[in-house]
């Protein structure tokens, strides 16, 4: 098995580490990965069917009953973060609002993405104000943020738009305040969610005031 990500030292990638840290996902978080996902889908004469929250199984051929192959989704999928990740659109407000609580804690960008996205990764961030330090991770992001949160003094936060990521976060740091963001409306009935654990907000502006609480 391979063996889980360390963290990087905060100090390393210019992250204050006497001030909180954030720790803050991009797909669903960030920016519309489904429908950017979707259009670019629909480049490649596909359609991407926002019906249920799921990824390779939302793909079909036009009039298709049955989803495309998961193979063959897995395959575009890899493709989108190579050719057409750079197009996505940010989440409204969300830019903002990390520039806001940037003023008083650091920020760390913690994605799972296939390692060809980093670079168009980077340079979206970095186009839309977004120019925070960048990891990617694959698999669950509780181990890589405890190690980031165990360097920092202050409150640690982590939002994501994934139970599992949240989950894996309360069990190996139960420390890091856990906020579920879903950035697209279409989605947002159909995410799961487990509000008694982790609190669940789908507005940005709303979800700052929030994380300004949990630093405070
Ligand atoms: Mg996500």
């Amino acid at each position: 098995m391979a063996e889980p990500l360390r963290a990087p030292r905060l100090s390393d990638i210019g992250v204050d580490t006497a001030r909180p840290l954030l720790i803050v996902d991009v797909d669903e978080v960030l920016g519309l990965f489904m429908e950017g996902f979707g259009r670019f889908l629909e480049d490649r004469g596909l359609e991407f069917r926002v019906d249920k929250f799921a990824l390779f199984q939302n793909i079909y051929r036009p009039g298709d009953a049955e989803h495309l192959e998961i193979d063959q989704g897995r395959k575009h999928y890899e493709d989108f973060f190579r050719y057409g990740c750079g197009d996505m659109t940010p989440t409204p407000g969300g830019a903002q609002a990390l520039r806001r609580l940037s003023e008083r804690a650091g920020v760390v960008i913690l994605t799972n993405a296939p390692g060809p996205a980093r670079l168009a990764r980077a340079r979206w961030l970095g186009r839309h104000g977004m120019d925070y330090p960048l990891i990617l991770n694959t698999g669950p992001k509780g181990p890589l943020a405890a190690g980031l949160a165990s360097q920092t003094a202050g409150r640690a936060v982590f939002i994501d738009d994934l139970i599992p990521n949240l989950d894996s976060v309360a069990e190996s740091a139960p420390a890091i305040s856990r906020f579920q963001h879903v950035a697209d409306p279409r989605l947002r009935p159909l995410a799961p969610a487990k509000p008694d654990l982790h609190t669940r907000i789908d507005d940005w502006e709303e979800l700052r005031a929030a994380i300004e609480d949990a630093i405070a």
